[in-house]
């Protein structure tokens, strides 16, 4: 089976864009694959962060891992931390990547703009990070939303770059990943910006739906969003970009077709539309919440589950970490 792997930051709490754009397509799949999944919580201290938060951010990504239908028996989740390994080969990476190559990365650019003068190291190398998380583990498939295909062209560049300088008598160290994209989700916009991505980090609440809202809010969220004054519900990317964001939303989580959902919708208005929206995606949350908060009532199970986890990557990773240092001429500890 090919391999696959994905990471999720703890950056909040997730969103409908990261169930549509992620864990959606992971469960999916999950039969198809040798999966590993992971909360990715060194990338998410990249941009400044609350300590108070971050465990709880962190099991309950996990956790939702899980209730969405990830099964620990076919994937294997852990936590990025726990796996050493991770930051091991960052450096390794680190040395052999040309800065000019990271800064061209859009996410950077982006990201450091809004913090200005506090942007940290961390933030520049989070591709290399990336490239670590996915390279440790020789995976042949990232399964990413659109906004980290440039991310997994560089991690493409930096194994090559690798391969080329160390791979050993035309023997490569590691494969090149391939992304996995999936097109009408692959990118949910905001609720308050339809040209700009639905993020756990925008600082306004209003401007995602979160997975674990529950219905007063998500009926909340939604009669307040962003829309336009045209006459009925139909998808036109550049005229509405937030009619057709959430119609795209309401496809997805009715499995329909855009085209279905169009014929559907059409001749709606909006604030009949917006009352469909809100009774699907309540409907479609509803059994997912309720398996996340059994499963955080009770954690010793989730943690039983992200302990054999990271004992099980670590297994795999320690062997990439070997090879690679071997590659490089380290002296080795045996
Ligand atoms: P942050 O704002 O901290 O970057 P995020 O919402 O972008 O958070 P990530 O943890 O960076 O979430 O990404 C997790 C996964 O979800 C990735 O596979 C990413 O491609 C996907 N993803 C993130 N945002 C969206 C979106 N708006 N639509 C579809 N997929 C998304
Ligand atoms: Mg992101």
């Amino acid at each position: 089976k090919l391999r696959v792997v994905s990471g999720v930051q703890p950056t909040g709490y997730l969103h409908i864009g990261n169930y549509l754009g992620a864990l959606r397509q992971w469960v999916l799949n999950q039969d198809k694959y040798e999966n590993l999944f992971f909360v990715v919580d060194l990338h998410a201290i990249t941009v400044p962060q609350d300590p108070k938060g971050l465990a709880d951010a962190t099991l309950s990504a996990a956790a939702l891992f899980l209730a969405c239908g990830i099964d620990p028996s076919k994937s294997t989740i852990f936590i990025q931390s726990h796996v050493k390994a991770h930051v091991e080969l960052c450096w390794l990476l680190n040395c052999i990547t040309p800065m000019g190559w990271l800064e061209r990365m859009i996410q950077f650019k982006e990201k450091a703009r809004k913090q200005g003068e506090n942007v940290s190291v961390g933030l520049f190398d989070y591709p290399v990070l990336m490239a670590s998380d996915i390279l440790l583990y020789q995976a042949d498939l990232v399964p990413v939303g659109e906004d980290q295909q440039q991310h997994l062209e560089l991690v493409r560049s930096i194994s090559k770059r690798f391969n080329s300088l160390y791979g050993k008598k035309k023997k490569v160290v590691f494969k090149e990943p391939k992304p996995l994209i999936q097109d009408s989700t692959s990118r949910i916009m905001a609720l308050d910006d339809g040209t700009s991505k639905m993020s756990k980090s925008s600082p306004n609440d209003n401007s995602r739906i979160n997975i674990l809202d529950p219905p007063d809010t998500v009926k909340r969220k939604i009669q307040r969003c962003k829309t336009d004054s045209f006459m009925g519900i139909v998808s036109d990317p550049v005229g509405r970009p937030e009619c057709t964001n959430l119609l795209n939303i309401y496809a997805a989580f009715t499995d329909q077709s855009l085209a279905q959902a169009e014929a559907t919708c059409r001749e709606m208005s909006w604030g009949q539309f917006k009352k469909l929206l809100t009774d699907a995606l309540i409907a479609y949350l509803e059994p997912i919440q309720t398996k996340y908060h059994e499963l955080r009532k009770e954690e010793s199970y989730l943690k039983q589950v992200l302990k054999e986890g990271s004992e099980y990557a670590s297994s795999i990773a320690q062997e990439t970490i070997g090879k690679v240092k071997d590659c490089m001429g380290f002296v080795g500890t045996d």
